[in-house]
């Protein structure tokens, strides 16, 4: 579109609500909503008023290429985070869905994004690849260590321990105790075998209001199972960048399965992610 020329350098476009890829040149005025196919009994996913569309999933909005659109947009998805690729059929009746209750709260016809405007782009809409619980700043993986940069580098254990938490809780570089109800034996003695071994025993976290995605993982330094449950330390938080790997992703201990879409468990023992070295 002609009007990405006009666009002054230091001016932040909106990026496209449907496929995440390219500027929005255009706004759909649209209602807020809950977003069925995301939302759970206890944790509802909004989109938050207007959509921004690039030229081509515009395109496609007129001409009601809903499934164009879909495959679009997770075809983006899948590419910014291949770990996706193997639940695409799932996430493709989600952004289906999502995409369909937009189209029943248009409210408006479609006006160009103004760029050179005080207020250019529309409210932030959370979309599927921006939904992911909690979309706060995130720092990209990339940055969360420095290979050969003054510090030795640890070596993760080959297992892991995967747990729950709100998300209010885990916060970028934060270091800390918290307690979780069940007795983690299996962990415990992992992190002795860890120690031993000079290797460290990661913990990766499901924010416990939503738990279809990652969000944090962290290194353990000390598991104590008190009367009541477990104290466990942990150093150096990190968040998953956006958008995050999924809860399938991880494959249990015991027989290498993945987790469970509907796993809501708050302690398991897992194969460490790749993704996390
Ligand atoms: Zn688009």
């Amino acid at each position: 579109m002609g009007l990405s020329k006009s666009v002054p350098a230091d001016v932040k476009r909106p990026i496209c609500d449907f496929c995440s890829s390219e500027p929005g040149v255009f706004r759909y005025p649209a209602t807020t909503f809950i977003a069925e196919g995301l939302s759970t009994a206890d944790y509802a996913q909004q989109s938050i008023g207007d959509w921004a569309a690039c030229a081509t999933c515009h395109a496609m909005i007129e001409g009601a290429e809903m499934a164009s659109l879909t495959i679009r947009s997770l075809n983006f998805l899948c590419q910014k985070e291949p770990t996706y690729e193997p639940f695409r059929e799932e996430l493709y009746q989600e952004m289906f869905m999502l995409f369909r209750q937009f189209r029943q709260h248009r409210c408006g016809e479609p006006t160009p994004l103004r760029f050179e405007a005080v207020h250019p782009a529309p409210r932030r809409v959370r979309h599927v690849q921006q939904q992911l619980p909690k979309t706060t700043k995130r720092r990209p993986l990339s940055q969360r260590s420095t290979p050969g940069g003054g510090t030795m580098r640890e070596r993760f254990t080959d297992f892991c321990v995967y747990t729950i938490k709100h998300s209010d809780d885990l916060v970028q570089g934060r270091s800390g105790t918290f307690h979780e109800k069940r007795a983690w034996v299996t962990g415990k003695r992992l992190l002795e075998e860890a120690k031993r071994a000079k290797q460290v025993l990661p913990v990766v976290f499901c924010p416990a209001e939503g738990t279809k995605y990652l969000y944090a993982w962290a290194v353990l330094r000390k598991i104590d199972i008190t009367e009541d449950g477990t104290n466990y330390t942990f150093e150096k938080l990190r968040l998953f960048r956006n958008p995050p790997p999924l809860k399938t992703t991880m494959k249990r201990k015991s027989d290498r399965k993945p987790l469970h879409r509907n796993f809501i468990r708050p302690y398991a023992i897992c194969v460490t992610p790749a993704f996390l070295k």
